[in-house]
């Protein structure tokens, strides 16, 4: 249909990175992180070095490929991005590593996602600075020691406890990235009609923001989708309960929740009556994979109290059944 093409891929992505604050002051919310990130910054530049390598923490969506690019900037240094799924052999990394210039910022998404291999090569790079490169195979193999100039490693993953020990102990600064609330993905959305040149009226901002599951990639993503709704309405003006109408037909419902949280509570609560019940099997009933299950949904869901994680597996909260219009049975776990 037509709304849907309105957002096709390629301008979502363009419209994502022309959204995206270029520094520290610009960057919404995480006081803390910011803080203690513009200490680490200030404090390499006084020192005329790169700064310590830094891994970000934090469900989807919430600034940490920002602060990345951030970071770059701020020490005026080129950035480069990789993945860790883009990164199967260690040959991709020392391919990667043995190019990068003094100072350099690699930011490297999903680093729990790498190979092992190549996480070992990691840990001598990030430590010494110094690769070895091994030339031929078997017993004729030689490791040839490559020296690297010194670079600000930017690690970013979902959770840092997916990370083997090693590696998140080699990161000089952790930030932990939260969830936002409602007021500061209301600044967000602010910046973001502002650079969109839309008028909203701030009631529609809470409105929008309240449903973004204290997440800023989703709240710009509604802007836009209510941004659509508004033109082909042709409305001069978006308020709440444009906005309103516009998230529901997206199947965006008041508290946030979209299809994939929706299903992963219906099944939790109409398949295995409650729980406890496993993450991995949760994740096949709702036809999903156990990673974006635990990355993507769960945090959500447990932060909103809809659903409680024990040793013996995920439970529906008592709010669960009541969101869904359903009656909690008698033997419920909770
Ligand atoms: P992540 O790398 O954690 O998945 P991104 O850095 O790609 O998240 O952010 C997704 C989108 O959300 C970007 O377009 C960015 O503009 C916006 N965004 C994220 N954090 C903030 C913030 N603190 N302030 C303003 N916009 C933000």
């Amino acid at each position: 249909t037509k709304l849907t093409h309105a957002g096709s891929e390629p301008e979502e992505r363009a419209l994502e990175a022309a959204l995206r604050p270029r520094n520290l002051d610009d960057f919404v919310g995480q006081s803390r992180v910011r803080q203690q990130l513009g200490l680490v910054l200030e404090a390499a530049k006084i020192r005329e070095r790169s700064a310590d390598h830094v891994l970000l923490s934090g469900p989807p969506g919430l600034g940490k490929t920002t602060l990345s690019m951030i970071i770059a900037a701020e020490m005026n240094a080129p950035l480069r991005i990789s993945s860790g799924p883009a990164i199967q052999h260690a040959g991709d990394l020392a391919a990667i590593l043995s190019s990068l210039t003094e100072g350099e910022v690699l930011f490297l998404d999903e680093i729990h996602r790498m190979s092992r291999p190549a996480e070992e090569m990691l840990y001598m790079a990030m430590e010494d600075f110094r690769v070895d490169i091994v030339v031929g195979k078997g017993a004729g193999a030689t490791a040839i020691p490559l020296d690297l100039p010194p670079f600000t490693l930017v690690g970013a993953t979902t959770r840092a406890g997916l990370l083997p020990g090693p590696l998140r102990d080699r990161f000089g600064f952790t930030g932990h990235l939260e969830f936002y609330t409602v007021q500061e993905l209301e600044l967000v959305l602010r910046r973001s009609a502002m650079m969109l040149d839309l008028r909203v009226t701030s009631a529609a901002f809470t409105e929008i923001a309240g449903r973004s599951r204290g997440t800023p990639r989703i709240a710009n993503r509604l802007l836009r989708r209510v941004r659509d709704w508004a033109l082909v309405h042709k409305l001069e003006e978006i308020d709440d309960q444009s906005a309103a109408a516009a998230l529901d037909m997206y199947e965006v419902d008041a508290r946030g929740l979209d299809r994939l949280d929706r299903s992963v509570l219906e099944a939790l609560c109409l398949k295995f009556g409650g729980g406890p019940v496993g993450l991995s099997t949760l994740a096949i009933a709702v036809g999903e994979e156990t990673e974006t299950v635990e990355t993507v949904a769960e945090p959500y869901l447990v932060r909103e109290g809809l659903m409680g994680r024990t040793p013996r597996g995920r439970i529906a909260m008592p709010s669960a059944w009541q969101h869904l219009g359903l009656a909690m049975p008698k033997d419920a776990i909770f």
